[in-house]
Order: structure tokens, then sequence, then C-alpha cells
């Protein structure tokens, strides 16, 4: 349920609202940043509440109130109708201009992060990526170099101005993480890892929530609201492929999830074409067509030196495969109406 209020109600008739909602046993949420106060109640709604909902509309100052049928309430377009637009450092993630997000799977040595977060500058990326805490299928494959490697992140960024997003696993992470990195990024494997949802959800820095391959879409956004109910509505969300049938890639990309979030959430979605393909011959191409599918931003693995990636080396585009690609991504955003920021190069 959304309580609108009407543009001129007073601090008081909004308290009194607030109250009203407690009184029922339920949550108030009153989105921060939002000019006209629009309050979501937050609890479970059932038919019962029809009838609270008319109490609520009857108070002084609420313009209407609207039920919302889905079960994820701050996530969905129906409590926040304009698009959200997360901001990392001032680079837009959710407007009319695309957001690219490039770098190795992995932080593997200072020198190898620095040459690939260059080159993804140069090639015109907006943002940088790399693991430096990796969930591995098997525990004797590299894990990642840690703390060292979220030190070799903030010196790329200090270098290319680049904001980082990185993945965080635990709690201890996500503190590490805090000191140098821009967004935090859950991967599939933990998107229901509740508690460190709601770790980062009392955290101030966006968040980067990756689909789990076995998850609905509505999974992923049930997912969203644990970190958007304990304030941080900084959430960036990713489809990265699911598993079906289909083993002639890794994964399956679920174009269809797209517009279908777009639909449910004011949330910016970006594409990850590099884990749903596992292979970097049809990056490229699935990429363009998240852009044609309406996808705010993509992420997408970039290696130097794939052939001795210490992780995913099949999927990585190479520097120039990457320089050709963001060529072909300009024209498919301009013909669906969007555009690629070309960075301003300096020094
Ligand atoms: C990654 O981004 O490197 C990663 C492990 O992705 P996912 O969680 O989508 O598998
Ligand atoms: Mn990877």
């Amino acid at each position: 349920m959304i309580i609108i209020m009407e543009e001129r109600a007073s601090q008081e008739a909004i308290s009194l609202v607030l109250e009203a909602i407690e009184a029922e046993g339920l949550k108030p949420f009153v989105n921060p940043g939002v000019e006209r106060k629009v309050i979501a109640v937050l609890g479970v709604v059932d038919v019962e509440k029809v009838s609270v909902a008319d109490k609520f509309a009857a108070l002084t100052g609420v313009e209407r109130v609207a039920l919302v049928s889905e079960p994820y309430k701050l996530a969905s377009r129906a409590h926040h109708p304009a698009g959200t637009i997360v901001n990392v450092r001032g680079v837009p993630l959710g407007g009319p201009e695309l957001c690219v997000i490039a770098g190795p799977c992995s932080v593997e040595s200072r020198e190898q992060t620095l040459e690939i977060a260059h080159a993804v500058k140069a090639a015109g990326a907006h943002m940088f990526r790399g693991g430096a805490f990796k969930p591995r299928t098997s525990p004797y494959s590299f894990q990642g170099l840690g703390r060292k490697g979220l030190e070799i992140l903030a010196e790329a960024r200090e270098v290319t101005g680049l904001p980082i997003v990185t993945e965080v696993m635990d709690a201890d992470d996500c503190d590490q993480a805090n000191e140098f990195a821009d967004v935090l990024q859950i991967g599939a494997r933990n998107m229901q890892n509740f508690r460190l949802l709601k770790k980062v959800g009392g955290m101030k820095l966006p968040v980067l929530l990756k689909r789990g391959f076995g998850c609905k879409v509505e999974d992923l956004l049930m997912a969203t609201e644990y970190i958007m109910a304990e304030g941080n509505m900084q959430v960036i969300l990713c489809e990265r492929g699911i598993i079906t049938f289909e083993d002639s890639t890794r994964y399956t990309t679920d174009i269809n999830a797209i517009p279908v979030i777009k639909h449910h959430s004011h949330l910016p979605i970006v594409l990850d074409p590099s884990h749903a393909a596992g292979d970097w011959r049809y990056v490229a191409d699935i990429a363009l067509a998240g852009i044609a599918a309406g996808a705010d931003g993509l992420e997408i693995e970039v290696h130097n030196q794939p052939s001795k990636a210490k992780s995913d080396g099949a999927q990585a585009l190479t520097p120039d495969k990457f320089v050709d690609f963001m060529t072909r991504a300009r024209r498919v955003a301009a013909a669906v109406e969007r555009s690629i920021r070309v960075p301003v190069v300096t020094g």
C-alpha cells in the first residue's frame, strides 16, 4: 500500500499518518529525497487491509491511497513511477545515457588491473569492475587477492577516474570494500543471502544486485526489497543469465527480464552478457540485444591476456574487441534513442 500525501501536507499531517500506520501494526516507510511525500506501508497486505486503506484515505493531508498488488513495495514502480537514476561519483545509471561497466573478472595483479583499467577508460567505459573476493565453484580455484585487490582497484580509480564496482560475499568483505569501492556487487550465488542483503541495505554505497541463475524476476525484486527496507535506495539490478536446458552457452540470457523489470520496477537494470554467454564470441551481440531491449547499462568482462586469466578468461573481450564493441554499441543505443557518453579524456 502506498499513501500519497497532498503537495502542501503539513509535517503534522504526515506525522499523524505515520502514527496511524503504526497503530495498525504496519511499518511506514518515507521515501527519502522525494519532494512529494509518498509513504509506503510495509507489511502483509490482505483483503482486510482494503478497509484500512479507506481509513488512511480519510486522514488530513492524504491525497490518495494506492494498493500495490506486488509483494515487493519499495522496488515497485507503483511506489516510484519515475525511473530511478543511481548516481555513482557523478556517473548516472538509469537515465537516458547508458552506463558501461568493464574490467576483468578478478584483480590478479597491479599491472594487469591498471593496464585493463586504462584500456577500458580509453575505449569509453564509465565504471571499472574487478573482483577482489571471488565466489568460485571450486575451493581450489583462485579466490581473489582480498584487501590487496581492493587497494589495487582504488589505485585504478585514482589513475583513471573510473568509479569501482566490486563483489562482496560477507559482512567483513563489505566493511573492507566500503573503504575502497563505489558500488558493492552482490553476485548471483548470493542473491538470496538475506543477511548480506540486510548488511548492504544498511550501508551508504550503491548496490549492484545480480539475479541468481535459478531465480525468477520476482525473487530478484523481493531480494531487492531486503536492501531497500533497510534504507538503501541505491540499487542497480543485473540480469546475468539463467539456467535452462540449452547448453550451447554457459547460461541463457533472459532478454525478456529487461522490459519486464522496467515495467515492474523503477530501478535501473544492467545486462551482463559475459557470464550469460561464457564465451567471448557471443558477448558483443548479446550486449547489443540488451541495449535494444532497454537495458540502462552493461557489465562486460575485459582482459588483456584472456588465455592467462585466473578466472573467466574464455568470456573476456580483449581491449581491441572492446573498442570495436563500443563503436557498435553507440550505434544501437542511438537507434533506440539512448546514448553512450564519450568521456572527456584528460592527461
Ligand atoms: C562476476 O561478476 O565475476 C561474477 C562472479 O558474476 P555472477 O555472480 O553473475 O556469476
Ligand atoms: Mn567473472
